[in-house]
């Protein structure tokens, strides 16, 4: 079953009294259990992409279906909804608050959608990525990759089938960066669809399909051959 079809996606930028076209008219589905890399020099509109079938934007033409429902013709709030229902978001520079600890930036998400605060929803995705340990530790207190773990897991802990990485490994030294991916290789082999931005090539061998993008347009869609195997943190926190 398709969880993203989208059909001949546009948006418009308009700057003043110019129009800067960022998609120009994209179409591809991604099924339930994909784990997909989105790759492209800066401008291919791969933000402007994530920002659309993210729920944060709307399109200017073409439409996008999210797990059977058309969210290119929702309300705001009604995409706001289905945002928080469907997807976690990790970004590059991890976007935790500074004065709160790991349980409670992974418990943020609960309070923006309006759920009970659920504490064994918070422990589960902590253990999830290892961090069990570290719970009460603020982001100062944590190497990078052990924020972006932290930021993995306040995207799961609403349980949202699909998880969004805008360059989740940017910040990250190489070996910090497979150990994110090995996280991201281990949820997506428990079933959650995964779709990551990338422009290194070696983050995109670890996902299974990539996608290139250029000038606005999907340029190619090829699967990856080998699956780079990315080893989990040998010792966890
Ligand atoms: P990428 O993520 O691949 O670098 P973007 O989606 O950010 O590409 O950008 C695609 C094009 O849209 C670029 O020409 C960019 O300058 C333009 N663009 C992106 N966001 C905006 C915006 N908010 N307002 C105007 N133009 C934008």
């Amino acid at each position: 079953m398709a969880v993203i079809e989208v059909k001949d996606l546009k948006k418009t930028y308009r700057l003043g009294s110019v129009d800067v076209p960022a998609l120009n008219g994209v179409s591809f589905s991604v099924e339930e259990g994909e784990f997909v890399a989105i790759m492209g020099p800066s401008g291919s509109g791969k933000s402007t992409l994530m920002n659309l079938i993210g729920c944060l934007d709307r399109p200017t033409g073409g439409s996008y279906i999210l797990d059977g429902t058309d969210a290119s013709r929702l309300s705001d709030a009604a995409r706001a909804g289905i945002r928080n229902r469907k997807i976690g978001f990790v970004f590059q520079s991890f976007n935790l608050l500074p004065k709160l600890s790991a349980f409670k930036n992974i418990m943020l998400p609960m309070m923006y959608s309006g759920e009970r605060k659920d504490v064994n929803a918070v422990k589960h995705a902590l253990e999830a990525v290892g961090l069990t340990k570290r719970s009460h530790h603020t982001p100062m207190q944590l190497s990078g990759g052990e924020q972006q773990r932290v930021a993995i897991a306040r995207a799961l802990v609403n349980d949202p089938p699909i998880l969004f990485g805008d360059e989740p490994t940017g910040n990250l030294d190489t070996a910090t960066g497979a150990e994110i991916m090995a996280i991201f290789q281990k949820l997506n082999s428990e079933g959650k669809t995964v779709i990551i931005i990338t422009h290194e090539p070696e983050i995109a061998q670890h996902c299974k399909r990539i996608l290139r993008f250029r000038d606005g347009l999907l340029e190619s869609d090829e699967l990856v051959e080998e699956q780079r195997i990315a080893a989990p943190k040998a010792k966890q926190a």
